[in-house]
């Protein structure tokens, strides 16, 4: 943007039209954002006198850990609504954003070898002509000047939307989705996702990455749901 149009045309929040600096959340509304304090170390569910929540210590999940700005509520669905179905995909940025500013916060944060946006079905990358996951982990990849690796999984199964399964549904719904097309010899991946609402998708995902010798595996996601 150069001098003049911005003067014509200022950068606005896309939530509530104020001018911004940049074409990002204006401060009001990034105050809004339900920003995850006390949490989970290994899946990042709010929690408040422990460290590890019941799930992780039942059976402990494939990954690591899971990073995670925000949860899942409004006025963050309606952006992230916004971006999948109104194809809005300039929002990618606003979210792309929010997750490294808490990826910078991590104490002794390593980087990994790549990262690996979970992949869509390919007829519902058809459908919605683009993978959210991707556009996210694009501007992070570059900002972070780390391998984004989007070809080696895919995702054959074609699944149902997890958030209207229960949770045996949702396990039978994802087991065995993923598959990967050529030897992957990483020993530290982040696994980017836009939201997690049940632990199953990054889980199954991990649980593959792990069979082919795969050492740290983070998710990364900007959103997930309380339970
Ligand atoms: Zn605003
Ligand atoms: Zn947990």
């Amino acid at each position: 943007m150069n001098i003049i149009q911005k003067i014509l045309f200022p950068p606005v929040c896309p939530l509530c039209d104020a001018i911004t600096v940049e074409p990002l959340l204006c401060n009001y509304c990034y105050q809004e954002l339900s920003f995850i304090d006390k949490a989970c170390s290994i899946c990042a569910i709010p929690i408040v006198h422990a460290t590890i929540c019941g799930a992780c210590l039942k059976q402990k999940p494939f990954f690591d850990t899971l990073i995670c700005p925000c949860l899942y509520k409004s006025p963050l669905t309606h952006i992230i609504h916004q971006f999948k179905y109104s194809k809005k995909l300039y929002f990618a940025r606003i979210l792309s954003q929010l997750l490294l500013e808490k990826l910078c916060t991590q104490n002794n944060f390593n980087l990994p070898d790549c990262i690996i946006p979970v992949p869509l079905h390919r007829s519902r990358q058809r459908e919605r002509g683009f993978n959210q996951s991707v556009e996210i982990a694009k501007p992070i990849a570059k900002y972070l000047n780390i391998h984004l690796d989007s070809t080696s999984i895919i995702r054959h199964k074609k699944t149902q939307s997890q958030s209207q399964l229960n949770a045996k549904q949702r396990i039978r719904n994802i087991v065995n989705a993923f598959s990967c097309r050529k030897n992957i010899d990483y020993q530290h991946v982040a696994v980017i996702d836009d939201v997690v609402t049940s632990r199953q998708t990054v889980n199954e995902l991990s649980k593959l990455l792990r069979k082919y010798g795969v050492k740290t595996i983070q998710i990364w996601c900007v959103a997930r749901t309380e339970h």
